[in-house]
């Protein structure tokens, strides 16, 4: 019920008991409790059609509040998010690569809360801490299983260790799910049904929500999209495979790309330092120099987007998706590039023009993502009906 006033709010009694398909008088006790314990608000009458006017319900944004934090290898994103999906406020913690995940949980953990006692929300309304972390995860335990993108860690139970710490209860998803979710809570009827979210940071990952549910498969780890077989060339994926499209796309391969394809003349022009420390840096010269069309950089983009587009394409035969959504911190700045080849790569088969054309469009949500995503984990486990949270509580 709550789910309905939310993506389709305002919205009278009458128009939920259709939207749910409950009796007038299920809605009736449902909207009272949901008042009762500031969830949902009355927020106006719909136009009188003759009879008696509707009074509208609408979701009360300070209704319930959630922490989400997006683990990546240099940073964490820490976001405090309402009921609404709104940011009230946010930090970045600095990581340094390798990491120790005792040291990270501790100092995450300690910002987490600061944050959420700094914006002075009632702790009663705060229902807990989503986690998106690179995957694998191990979906029955709320561990992540040696995850490529964050050198040194094993098997690391962040459930449990994000509950000690906090002691509040903990969810945990990809960060590329995590992030489809965010985008499911927050998007409303413009991410409704089925679309395939890809998802670019350190490595590319897709979340796949069909017919509004999302798919973790039988391990936790559906939407593994970095190692769909593509085009291969001379690059080897963690995993062994020579085709896995993972090593192609990510800001240190294309940064490579560039120095191989157009040499150092190109680099120095577009002003990469090249050295480790400098990836990010170097990203954002680099995608910089993208947008503002260089064509060596616009080059390697552009070949990284084309063999994107070949594993989106594979996926949305497979899925039947009528929307592919692109987001993530990496893609900053180089969207239209990325969206433009990928529409062209999904939309110019004859079942795509038949049947199903792709949209292919950005993350609603947009930098932030992951971290949003991570607190919708918390949101949609709570009050989503028939979406599964990774959880566990203390105390
Ligand atoms: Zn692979």
């Amino acid at each position: 019920m709550l789910d309905a006033i939310r993506t389709r709010g305002p919205v009278s009694r009458v128009e939920l008991a259709v939207l749910t398909g409950l009796t007038n008088q299920t809605v009736s006790n449902v909207v009272r409790k949901l008042l009762d314990v500031g969830l949902v608000t009355e927020s106006g009458h719909a136009p009188s059609n003759g009879g008696k006017r509707r009074t509208l319900l609408s979701p009360r944004p300070d209704g319930a509040y959630a922490l989400g934090v997006h683990l990546d290898p240099d940073a964490a994103v820490i976001v405090l998010v309402d009921l609404a999906g709104s940011v009230i406020t946010g930090r970045r913690v600095r990581l340094t690569t390798p990491s120790d995940p005792t040291d990270v949980v501790d100092r995450v953990a300690r910002a987490a809360l600061r944050l959420a006692e700094r914006a002075a929300v009632d702790p009663a309304r705060l229902l807990g801490l989503g986690i998106a972390a690179p995957g694998p995860i191990d979906g029955s335990t709320g561990a992540v299983v040696s995850p490529p993108n964050l050198p040194g860690w094993g098997r690391v139970p962040l459930i449990d260790m994000f509950a000690k710490a906090t002691g509040m209860p903990v969810a945990l998803d990809n960060d590329a799910t995590a992030a489809a979710i965010g985008e499911r809570w927050i998007g409303g009827e413009a991410r409704a049904g089925s679309f395939l979210f890809v998802y670019l940071g350190t490595g590319i990952g897709a979340g796949i929500v069909l017919n509004n549910t999302v798919l973790h498969g039988d391990s936790g780890n559906a939407g593994e999209f970095a190692h769909t077989p593509v085009e291969p060339g001379d690059l080897v994926c963690p995993c062994g495979g020579t085709d896995c499209l993972g090593p192609y796309v990510s800001p240190a391969a294309i940064i490579d790309d560039l120095v191989r394809r157009h040499g150092h003349a190109a680099a120095d022009r577009v002003g990469l330092v090249l050295t480790p420390d400098a990836l990010h840096r170097d990203w954002k010269s680099l995608r910089r120099a993208a947008r503002s069309g260089d064509a060596d950089a616009g080059d390697v983009v552009r070949r990284a987007a084309r063999r994107v587009g070949q594993a989106a394409r594979g996926a949305a035969s497979l899925l039947d998706v009528s929307r592919i959504v692109l987001g993530g911190e990496a893609l900053h700045g180089i969207e239209p590039i990325m969206l433009a080849e990928i529409d062209t790569a999904v939309n110019r088969t004859s079942v795509a023009r038949v049947i199903r054309p792709i949209a292919v469009e950005q993350s609603v949500i947009g930098d932030t993502v992951g971290a949003v995503g991570a607190a919708s984990l918390v949101l949609h486990g709570n009050y989503a009906p028939g979406w599964r949270m990774l959880t566990d509580s203390v105390g």
